[in-house]
Parts: structure tokens; C-alpha cells; sequence
């Protein structure tokens, strides 16, 4: 019997939804989180047979035969350490893109996220920029869900504001933020538009809800989330305020000039 924890991504996953709980950015049973499994990590797994079945309702043939570790629907990030077996589950892709099957987790009748179209949508985009990726999460920060309700939802002056409001913005996020507007949550329709964001962006923002963020590892994925809250919070400390000092444009060029940073030029002309 494989036990769920012997799996190094799901220590690694629990540490980092606690980390978001405690920052209060998963209120009650929001929030999911996602990891595709590394082939080594997905050899340990691979003789289970199938427990459970969940229909995706999309073909996800890019992903077919992966392993992925998923957060259930309804759980609190805030207990996942003391039930990881019913709040985590790790599902295979099936052969022909339109199953997750459940091998191991999920016990007491769990099931993937309700948001499980936005994420298997979003692996499929990323892998096809980058082969390194694996992780998308998503939560509630309150200063960039407060942001929404008060700044224009444009991925460029949202993305310029943002690089403005902390020095390391632009070295962090270069490729900037994209926002959509406030949509229905759970549907196909809100994952449809956040995987044709994910095409160009790592930070797909929610009006009025939350963010996603994406990475190749839980680290890399959670550090871009927290520098935008971080960058959205000054931003909601100050906007109320005359700004007398700031971050200049010739400044955030000088930025991306020092650490060699590839932005999106197009926004600072914004
Ligand atoms: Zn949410």
C-alpha cells in the first residue's frame, strides 16, 4: 500500500497550501492547487489501478498518461496536513484525454476541485510555452481581489500599475499580469479564458475573486503570487494618497536592463 505522503510533491503541497492559509488567502474551503507529477515521482504510482473515475468534459490529449496531484472540492487548506488522504488525490489522465482517474487519495467519497477545467486547461496551455511546467494554483489575496474593484482591468496599465508599486515587480513578473473580467467561477467558460491567458501570462487575475498562478514548482508558482499581492497591497496602502515619489518608467527600463529581464514593453508605453 502506497501511502499518499511518500510521495515528496505532497509534503511539499501541504506546507504550501498552509503557507496560504496563513497569509489569508484561503478563507474557509477556497482555493486549489495542482502538480503534474515528475515521470520518477509518477513510477511510484504507476501499478495502482483505478479507484474512481471523474469525466473532464474537455479533451486534454496534451496531458494524456500524466499523473496529477489535486486538491478536493470543499476541503480547508487549513487541515490538509491533519487528512491529506481526503483532501488530496492523485489522478492519471487517461489514454484518450477525457477522464482523471482516481489512484490514490480522495478517500471518504473526495473529488478534484470544482475548478478542475480551469486547471487541466491551464497545464495543457503552459506546456505548450514551457516544458518545464507543472504547478497552477489558485487563491483569494485580498489586496489584489480590493485592486480590481478600484483600477481599470486592462492587462497593461494593471501590470504597469503593479510594476510601479515595488522594485523587484518587473524582475519578477516581467511578462506582466493579465485580469479578466468578473465571471461565473467553476464553469468551462471562466477556465476557457484563463488557459488563453495562460498562453502569455503566469498570473491570470479574477476581478473580484482571486488569481491564478503557475510555475515549475510549488516555490517558484507561490513566489509569483506573493509578489503580486505584495505589489497590490502598496498599491492599496498608497492609492488614496498623492504619490510625490515613484518608480519611473526610465527606471523600470533601467531595471529590466540590470537583472536582464525580457518585459512586456508594450505596457510601460501604456
Ligand atoms: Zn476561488
Amino acid at each position: 500500500m502506497v501511502d499518499i505522503l511518500s510521495l515528496p510533491t505532497v509534503p511539499e503541497l501541504i506546507r504550501t497550501a498552509e503557507d496560504m492559509y496563513r497569509l489569508g488567502w484561503n478563507e474557509r474551503n477556497s482555493g486549489n492547487i495542482s502538480c503534474l507529477l515528475s515521470q520518477e515521482e509518477s513510477q511510484h504510482i504507476a501499478d495502482r489501478s483505478v479507484i474512481r473515475t471523474f469525466p473532464l468534459g474537455l479533451a486534454a490529449d496534451g496531458i494524456a498518461g500524466r499523473y496529477m496531484l489535486i486538491t478536493s472540492t470543499g476541503s480547508y487548506f487549513k487541515n490538509m496536513r491533519r487528512c491529506p488522504e481526503d483532501c488530496l488525490g492523485i489522478v492519471r489522465i487517461s489514454d484518450d484525454g477525457q477522464n482523471a482517474e482516481l489512484v490514490l487519495g480522495f478517500e471518504n467519497g473526495g473529488r478534484p476541485t470544482s475548478e478542475l477545467p480551469a486547471h487541466v486547461m491551464s497545464h495543457l496551455s503552459r506546456l505548450e510555452v514551457d516544458k518545464g511546467h507543472s504547478v497552477v494554483l489558485h487563491c483569494h489575496p485580498a489586496n489584489i481581489m480590493a485592486m480590481t474593484y478600484v483600477h481599470e482591468l486592462d492587462d497593461a496599465k494593471f501590470s504597469h500599475t503593479l510594476w510601479r508599486m515595488c522594485t523587484e515587480g518587473i524582475i519578477v513578473f516581467p511578462d506582466g499580469v493579465s485580469v479578466l473580467p468578473w465571471m461565473p467561477c467553476g464553469t468551462k467558460g471562466i477556465g476557457r479564458a484563463t488557459a488563453e491567458k495562460m498562453r502569455e501570462f503566469r498570473i491570470v487575475i479574477w476581478a473580484h475573486h482571486g488569481i491564478y498562478g503557475v510555475g515549475s514548482t510549488l516555490d517558484e508558482a507561490f513566489g509569483l503570487v506573493e509578489t503580486v499581492e505584495k505589489a497590490a497591497q502598496i498599491f492599496m496602502l498608497t492609492s488614496h494618497l498623492p504619490h510625490i515619489n515613484t518608480i519611473s518608467d526610465a527606471n523600470l527600463a533601467e531595471l529590466a536592463e540590470v537583472f536582464d529581464v525580457a518585459y512586456r514593453k508594450d505596457f510601460i508605453k501604456s
